[in-house]
């Protein structure tokens, strides 16, 4: 049996079920008088309740509870901001039985029917968020997606041989939306490339000037002109709009490169005691090394802005050189030259001679007479004498750190004292004169004033 308007009113009330579903309709004004639900009572035994859209049943409930979950499911979807839109709305409601053999329906397909049945106000959509805030939201997930990829791809290109990566975290979900917070893809490319647009307002104030204003929300005057292009004078109280663009994709832009550098040897030095100090050679060869570093480079703007250390490898350990040096002491070289270089003959060596001791070494051959006496070392001459006594015509040349040497029964002298003379140069010639019984050269080394054996110096 049908009840009438006013009768199924009464009744519902009654049982209870109509302040139920008034108090949990979610749907606004609009979308009810599109949508208008009917409940049926079957009075005579079990009841049943049906969901009917423009006179058709469209599914049926086996009680109130079933419609009610079906619209917490629905709120539950919806962002805070349509919440707000959904009001409790007092519905129209009638009774009327309920083919049981096609009762009942689940909560989420009771909901479903009521999306499907809502699609002027309510739809289902996809969410993009960006670190969980909710960017723009789109009716097609793929054309989202590519939008996405192509903008990364354009990054790319313009950073060549770069990684792109989001910086933050990026999700596309699946919702309920109130229909008109849908955009259509170009505009959410729009939004995803250049970022959203947002407009804040300032009071000017007594000392401001459109550059300070400027520079305070760092934008170009230029821009904040155009934001305000219908104030022609700007003066102090005026409200200004500031435009602010917030980056919605930020990537970060890296390359990973790598270096390679020498590694330059290290020489080490051998000492070699049985080698002259002036003996030195490389023995092992040194050969720079390599080693490899990886860097993850991040750019902005084509500029390298840091880079870390990823990996460092030695690709070729460098080889040490290594050079041997003599540290003997080379013997020394004797400081004396041969003060006769006509003949190297000694006719009477240094030592005892005749009860005596001859101080020096006589120098003589047939000929020697009238030759050159040189210089055995440079110095000062401090004695240049003749004379026929003793060492006849003789030359005594100071060569300083307690050195002299003596040239003794000379021809002929060359250097007068306090002359300065240097090794080889000719002083005098071989002759007899003084205590002498043949010509030759009477040649003393003294060291300290005391007279060494020359032949140990020459
Ligand atoms: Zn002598």
């Amino acid at each position: 049996m049908v009840f009438k308007n006013s009768e199924k009113e009464i009744s519902l009330r009654k049982s209870g079920i109509l302040k139920k579903v008034i108090k949990n309709s979610i749907f606004p004004i609009s979308t009810i008088a599109l949508f208008g639900i009917t409940v049926f009572y079957w009075n005579n035994q079990d009841y049943g309740l049906a969901l009917e859209y423009h006179g058709q049943t469209v599914a049926t409930m086996s009680n109130d509870k079933v419609y009610e979950q079906a619209n917490h499911m629905i709120i539950d979807q919806l962002l805070p901001e349509d919440k707000s839109k959904i009001g409790t709305y007092p519905a129209q409601i009638k009774i009327t039985p309920v083919n049981k053999v096609n009762c009942c329906e689940s909560p989420s397909k009771i909901k479903d029917e009521i999306i499907k049945r809502s699609k002027e106000i309510i739809t289902e959509g996809y969410g993009i968020y960006i670190s969980d805030k909710l960017i723009a939201i789109g009716n097609d997930k793929d054309e989202i997606e590519n939008a996405i990829k192509e903008i990364i791809n354009e990054t790319k290109s313009q950073n060549e041989g770069c990684e792109v990566e989001l910086i933050e975290k990026l999700d596309i979900k699946k919702g309920l939306f109130s229909k008109e917070h849908i955009e259509n893809i170009d505009k959410i490319k729009n939004i995803l490339k250049d970022g959203k647009i947002q407009f804040t307002e300032y009071t000017v104030s007594e000392n401001d000037t459109i550059v300070g204003i400027s520079e305070k929300f760092g934008i170009s005057t230029e821009e904040l002109l155009q934001s305000n292009a219908e104030n022609k004078d700007i003066a102090v109280w005026d409200k200004l709009k500031i435009k602010k663009v917030e980056k919605i994709l930020n990537f970060k832009i890296f390359k990973t490169i790598t270096e390679e550098k020498e590694i330059p040897y290290s020489s080490e030095t051998i000492q070699d005691p049985t080698k002259e100090t002036s003996f030195k050679q490389i023995t092992q060869k040194g050969k720079n090394g390599k080693e490899k570093f990886t860097y993850k480079v991040d750019y902005e703007d084509s500029k390298e802005i840091s880079r870390s250390e990823q990996e460092h490898i030695i690709v070729e350990e460098p080889i040490t050189e290594k050079v041997t040096v003599g540290t003997k002491k080379p013997p020394r070289k004797s400081e004396f030259i041969w003060p006769v270089p006509f003949t190297k003959k000694i006719t009477s060596p240094y030592g005892k001679r005749d009860g005596g001791f001859h101080k020096g070494i006589d120098i003589a051959r047939a000929g020697v007479v009238g030759t050159d006496i040189v210089a055995s070392q440079g110095g000062k001459v401090i004695v240049a004498k003749n004379g026929n006594l003793g060492y006849g015509n003789h030359i005594i040349i100071d060569h300083g750190n307690g050195k002299k040497t003596v040239y003794g029964h000379c021809q002929k002298l060359f250097v007068r004292q306090g002359q300065e003379v240097s090794q080889g140069n000719v002083i005098a010639t071989v002759g007899s004169t003084g205590d002498s019984t043949g010509p030759h050269l009477h040649f003393e080394i003294r060291i300290n004033n005391v007279a060494q054996d020359p032949q140990k110096y020459l």
